[in-house]
């Protein structure tokens, strides 16, 4: 087999259709009442929104076209008002490793990205819940991007359905394949605080979970959070998904300059919240996430107060090596200190791998999200104007 080179597909633009009202993401009451607001009768509108949704989730449709057991002039009435079309492609990048970016653009001219990164007995699909970040985290790229909106429910979703597109995975028969999937796993560890747009992140994920929808266990769905205290257990009541907590420090003055948020809920309060997490066991752990930064936070004595701090919560400490930006303050630790990190915390009982950087060459890598697109829009300006 010949090795993947570095890929780049500029998609040709598309106008979206005229303003229509999107289905996607809508939740099944929303979907009802909207159906009985063009005129369905109100003994149908049940039954309409499961066809629909069966053909949306199931079976991926891109029009309503396709709708076959749907009445014609139905289905020409749901056409002249809604949409389930995808936002566009912009831009699809495909790394050596295989990993696959996605540069969609959506409402208002903003764009948003996803990954897929394809592994040996898994898929992982990295979404985002905002057009940027506004918290400033001072070793994401993300962070010093202002914050342009929430994401609403369908553009969250429509990540999913997308990267699905892409990779062929929509079974014809509306039944998933169990064992052949291509994406396996959803983690919200893209672009934004997902507990800052929590109501969208939840209908959104909802529907990624349905099971007759996109049907994605929610044990297979790992949401991270920076530390939003006071919308966690929430997140676990009302999402229930698994939880992943951008931790990265072992004291609130090293953490208070890296996770700012800290200022608001620092370690003592945030450790508080996890320890009531629901379901909290060793089948569903909570993934402590701590990026390696050299001479910040990686020292043997972060790594033993680390342990301390965390004991008796079931976990797992998920070492990030430090992706760089153009930029950047701060430098990767090397292999050797991250693996003397990892051992101490293997040998307090704790799983510790280290997360291996994937799409470095396509800048889709941890915290380098929407870097590349500006980079690269620059350098089409710059084009443009010589
Ligand atoms: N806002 C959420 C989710 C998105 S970030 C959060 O902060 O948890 C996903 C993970 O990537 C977080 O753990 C984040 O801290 C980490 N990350 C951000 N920038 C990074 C960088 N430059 N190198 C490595 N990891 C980074
Ligand atoms: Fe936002 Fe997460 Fe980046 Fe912090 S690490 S700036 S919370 S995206």
């Amino acid at each position: 087999m010949t090795a993947l080179t570095p890929e780049t597909r500029v998609m040709p633009r598309i106008e979206p259709p005229a303003e229509r009202l999107s289905l996607l993401g809508l939740t099944r009451d929303a979907m009802r009442e909207a159906l009985i607001n063009i005129g369905t009768p109100e003994r149908q509108a049940k039954m309409r929104t499961s066809q629909l949704w069966s053909w949306i989730y199931q079976k991926g449709a891109e029009d309503f076209g396709v709708m076959t057991n749907l009445a014609k002039d139905f289905r020409a009435e749901l056409e002249a008002h809604f949409t389930v079309a995808r936002p566009e492609i912009t831009t699809l990048q495909v790394s050596q490793d295989g990993t696959r970016k996605y540069l969609l653009k959506i409402a208002g001219g903003h764009e948003v990205e996803a990954v897929y990164i394809p592994d040996e007995n898994r898929g992982t699909l990295c979404i985002s819940s905002q057009v940027g970040c506004t918290l400033n985290c001072s070793f994401c790229h993300t962070g010093t991007q202002k914050l342009v909106r929430n994401l609403s429910a369908g553009e969250i979703v429509a990540q999913v359905m997308v990267a699905r597109d892409d990779l062929d995975e929509w079974p014809e028969d509306g039944t998933p394949r169990e064992g052949r999937r291509r994406i396996t796993n959803v983690v919200l560890m893209g672009m934004g605080e997902p507990l800052y747009n929590f109501e969208n992140v939840r209908d959104a994920m909802h529907i990624v979970m349905d099971n007759e929808g996109i049907s994605i266990s929610r044990r297979r769905i790992t949401l991270s959070t920076s530390g939003v205290v006071p919308e966690i257990l929430r997140a676990g009541e009302e999402i229930g998904c698994l939880l992943a907590i951008s931790f990265h420090a072992t004291t609130d003055a090293v953490r208070d300059t890296l996770v700012p948020i800290n200022k608001k809920w620092n370690i003592e309060k945030l450790l508080e919240t996890l320890r009531a997490y629901p379901r909290l066991s060793n089948s569903e752990r909570i993934t402590f996430e701590y990026v390696m930064l050299k001479d910040v936070n990686d020292s043997d004595d972060d790594a033993r107060r680390l342990v301390r701090l965390i004991s008796g919560i079931p976990a797992k400490i998920n070492l990030i090596p430090f992706n760089p930006w153009p930029g950047s303050p701060y430098v990767r630790s090397s292999w050797g200190r991250i693996e003397a990190f990892a051992e101490i915390v293997n040998e307090a009982g704790y799983a510790s791998p280290v997360r291996t950087p994937r799409g470095e060459d396509i800048m889709a890598a941890c915290g380098q999200l929407k870097s590349a697109s500006e980079k690269q829009r620059k350098s089409a300006r710059k084009g443009a104007t010589a």
